[in-house]
């Protein structure tokens, strides 16, 4: 067998157990202990201080450089303490991974550990290196992170991580958080405004997240034979195994040794960290897992996520494990998503998307679950726009994924809700009518929250108290699809109230405003919401029947970035400005470019350099069995006609790899960056990729399984 694949195959076997001990069985004792939260801050700061961080934290007020000072102080002390040594500014720039330059505390001159309150609030990190979308031309390098003192400093492999904004000279966003941030106020300012019109006392509404994380694990050895994976995180080549995930016995069944001991272990660490994550268990295809975290406020929530996966990656490093967070690594089987459940929370404690006893409760839930879909259908391009990548196109509208098609799925009870108020709305109020029961609004039933009632194949699902925006892609930051859902929700909210009050001036009661244009809403929205199959090739047709786009390609489905109408809505909430919007787009089509670039070159040279020699190799072999029957008189029809099979082969692989490298060469040529990538999505990728796949997968197949270089899908799923 080929040596390198066999080696690995070896090694991935003979592993031995890593032991994991927590640091005690009581998970609060050392829950948060890596965080400098709320609790070490009173600890450790000045009753003045801290208030003023609790202002910044609660109304975003700024902190003086006194404060600053103070606070810095205390932060040093406490992670001095903790044996850290250096500190960054952590922050999320638009490369999809996080970043941070690492300054000592030790002060060389000084001969003493230094953290000033000004290291603490700002830096310059060079920010030329980073995407910018030709925000600044590269001499302009400076950019500024900025402390968010939303989200709590923390400590990661011996080293003090401060969250921060990033954003240019010029004071443009360069990173994810900036907007989010921005639409959290966005969300904040629209909900409150509806939210008064039931409750008075509500003051502030903050979206919360729960995300659940889905991923890949494999042994690193075989990891490491496979150039694809190591270049471009998915498997451009590799035949279906005999036993895929046909016999669904993965799903929740017993997690394998090895890697639950690695879960245990980047659990605790995760813990360590303040992430509350809860949840573990295999997920439908073999090699497939999931965690996630109880949900948390938005901001930190992603932080979280962001910071999760960083951790994965290096526990997993412990256990000779590498963890995949790529959408698609194995072709046929599930991919990983990232499904967001989100909702609005208010400062009075109500979930504003749970149902409640309370009928007055209840039309507010109505209210909102209204708006959510409205805004889902008045933007379903943008919000496909938003979960768009190179690596999630592999995912969508594939095995066990919601297909490209925006929709939303409410489940049978609120759809009769929704049928109930759309039909019977104007029944006549009369003075001194329970509007309510007669509206059939008095009390939604709890059965919503029922599991029975959910649909796994819908890309936006209700699911009892929180939507879950499902089509997100499991390598995604959930800052950029989660920016565009709360600023899709603040512009119908704001429509609404404007509406109502319409309404209200008319002369109507409130009530009867806030039904009358729920009704018009509900009817005007209808087209998205779909209770089906979402898998099914019958939704596709009839999506098409009903308006709704399908965008199946990144370079296509991002053209709403160009939208004049997306542009405004985004300036309108004070979220990005035209420029901003203009450089994601660039840099989102330049990611594009690339991944589709590092995966068509890894095809070429593995069907170059690993396919056709070892086929050749193959077919020799036959050769000489042919050549030495014959001298014997005798014949091997089925070697020959091996052989012409794999010539076959060969030259389909040939020809096709000769070609994609043409259509390269030919597009690296066009300047406009939109026309590049739509040209590398159509005549690279969709031209040639499921060709040459095809003929090196059906070489695997014929090729002595001793001679085959490359680690086979049942090695790399089942292995563990
Ligand atoms: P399932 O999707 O199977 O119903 P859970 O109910 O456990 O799973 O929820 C999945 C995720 O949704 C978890 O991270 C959970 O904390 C989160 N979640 C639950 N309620 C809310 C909410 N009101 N807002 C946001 N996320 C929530
Ligand atoms: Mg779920």
């Amino acid at each position: 067998m080929a040596t390198l694949r066999q080696r690995a195959l070896l090694i991935a076997q003979g592993r031995p157990k890593i032991p994991v001990t927590p640091p005690s069985t009581k998970i609060s004792d050392f829950y948060g202990s890596h965080v400098f939260g709320t609790k070490q801050m009173k600890e450790s700061l000045a009753p003045s201080v801290y208030k003023k961080v609790v202002e910044a934290i609660d109304k975003g007020a700024k902190i003086d450089p006194a404060t600053a000072e103070e606070i810095a102080s205390a932060v040093k002390v406490w992670a001095l303490s903790k044996g850290v040594t250096h500190y960054t500014h952590w922050f999320q720039p638009l490369t999809g991974s996080t970043a941070e330059k690492h300054d000592a505390f030790f002060d060389a001159h000084a001969g003493i550990e230094k953290f000033k309150g000004s290291a603490l609030v700002q830096q310059e990190p060079d920010a030329s290196s980073f995407p910018n979308g030709g925000i600044r031309s590269t001499f302009e390098a400076r950019g500024y992170t900025a402390w968010d003192p939303s989200s709590p400093i923390f400590i990661f492999d011996k080293t003090l991580c401060v969250p921060t904004i990033f954003v240019s000279y010029t004071g443009e966003a360069l990173d994810y958080k900036t907007p989010l941030l921005k639409s959290m106020e966005a969300v904040n300012d629209a909900a409150v405004q509806i939210c008064q019109l039931f409750d008075r006392n509500v003051r502030k509404v903050i979206p919360s997240l729960g995300v659940e994380q889905e991923y890949f694990v494999i042994d690193r050895a075989l990891f490491a034979t496979r150039p694809d994976l190591v270049m471009a995180g998915r498997t451009v080549f590799g035949h279906n195994p005999a036993r895929g995930q046909q016999l669904e016995d993965h799903y929740f069944g017993s997690i394998p040794n090895r890697v639950k001991d690695f879960m245990m272990d980047f659990e605790i660490e995760a813990h360590k960290l303040g992430i509350p994550v809860s949840t573990r268990h295999n997920e439908v295809a073999p090699g497939q897992f999931e965690v996630a975290p109880v949900f948390e406020e938005i901001n930190k929530a992603i932080d979280h996520n962001q910071l999760l996966m960083d951790l994965m990656e290096k526990v997993a490093e412990k256990h000779s494990l590498k963890v995949l967070f790529h959408e698609k690594p194995f072709a046929g089987v599930n991919g990983s998503g990232k499904h967001n459940n989100w909702s609005l929370i208010t400062d009075t404690g109500v979930n504003l998307f749970q149902p409640s006893n309370s009928a007055r409760e209840n039309l507010q839930f109505l209210t909102f679950v209204v708006a959510t879909v409205k805004a889902v259908y008045d933007n379903a391009d943008l919000l496909r726009a938003s979960i768009a990548s190179a690596s999630n196109d592999f995912r969508l509208g594939a095995n066990e994924a919601p297909p490209a098609i925006m929709s939303v799925f409410l489940g049978s009870t609120l759809t009769a809700v929704l049928d109930e108020l759309e039909k019977n709305g104007n029944v006549k109020i009369e003075k001194g009518d329970n509007m309510y029961m007669k509206l059939g609004i008095s009390k939604i039933p709890e059965i919503i929250l029922d599991n029975t009632d959910r649909n796994r194949t819908s890309p936006f699902a209700f699911t009892g108290n929180k939507f879950e925006f499902r089509a997100v892609g499991s390598s995604a930051n959930s800052a950029g699809p989660m920016t565009v859902l709360n600023v899709i929700v603040s512009e119908v909210l704001k429509g609404m109230a404007k509406d109502i009050e319409k309404e209200m001036a008319a002369g109507k009661e409130k009530k009867i405003a806030i039904v009358n244009v729920l009704r018009k809403y509900i009817k005007d929205s209808k087209k998205i919401r779909f209770e089906g199959d979402g898998y099914s090739e019958e939704w596709a047709q009839e999506a098409e029947k009903r308006g709704l786009s399908n965008l199946k390609s990144t370079p296509f489905a991002l053209d709403a970035y160009r939208d004049k109408n997306v542009i405004a809505l985004f300036e309108k909430h004070g979220v990005l400005n035209e420029l901003e919007v203009h450089a994601r787009h660039e840099i989102m089509l330049e990611n594009y470019i690339k991944k589709v670039q590092i995966e068509s070159r890894v095809m070429g040279d593995l069907a170059l350099n690993h396919v056709i020699p070892t086929a050749i190799q193959y077919q020799n072999k036959l050769i000489e069995n042919a050549t030495g029957l014959k001298n014997l008189g005798l014949e091997n029809k089925a070697a020959i006609e091996t052989i012409n099979q794999i010539t076959g082969y060969l030259e389909s692989l040939k020809q096709n790899v000769d070609e994609m490298i043409d259509a390269r060469r030919h597009l690296n040529k066009e300047e406009d960056i939109v026309v590049r990538a739509k040209g590398y999505c159509t005549d690279v990728k969709e031209a040639y990729f499921d060709k040459i796949r095809y003929a090196a997968d059906k070489l695997e197949l014929i090729v002595d399984d001793e001679f085959w270089p490359l680690v086979k899908y049942r090695e790399m799923l089942f292995i563990k």
